[in-house]
């Protein structure tokens, strides 16, 4: 769920990362964009299989995480970027995304998705990254 106003963000596509999240009225450093919201669910009994290709779920600590819902048009159309403008907060039992800096009209919103290092899990693994900053690792795996 956006906290920010749609004065301050439009929804727009993309070259190669589908959907994105950008600014449309300058947003101040930590400002909370939005909470992650969507079903609850406990990740023992969820089948991973079926994010592969989504990257949505977002976990909330050891035993239960968040699947948002993709009919909607929320915060989980965030990009991932190596260089990102916006992080996680988890904080008692939810999930929000913060400005990290000051975000200029026109730029995409990012964050740094954190999928843990892939250690042959995902193979082939689809999580390349195209954000075209100057660290990229072209990945979104923590390396
Ligand atoms: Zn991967
Ligand atoms: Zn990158």
């Amino acid at each position: 769920m956006f906290l920010i106003s749609t004065d301050y963000f439009q929804i727009k596509k993309t070259k190669n990362k589908g959907r994105g999240v950008f600014c449309k009225k300058e947003i101040k450093d930590k400002i909370i964009i939005g909470e992650y919201t969507g079903e609850k669910i406990k990740i023992a009994e969820y089948d991973l299989e079926k994010d592969k290709l989504g990257l949505y779920l977002m976990y909330l600590n050891d035993t239960y995480a968040i699947y948002p819902d993709l009919t909607k048009v929320d915060i989980h159309l965030i990009n991932h970027s190596c260089e990102p403008n916006c992080k996680i907060v988890n904080s008692k039992g939810h999930v929000y995304f913060k400005a990290i800096k000051n975000i200029k009209v026109g730029q995409e919103l990012t964050i740094l998705y954190l999928l843990p290092p892939n250690d042959g899990l995902c193979n082939p693994c689809t999580h390349s990254c195209h954000c075209g900053r100057k660290k990229c690792t072209g990945t979104m795996h923590l390396l």
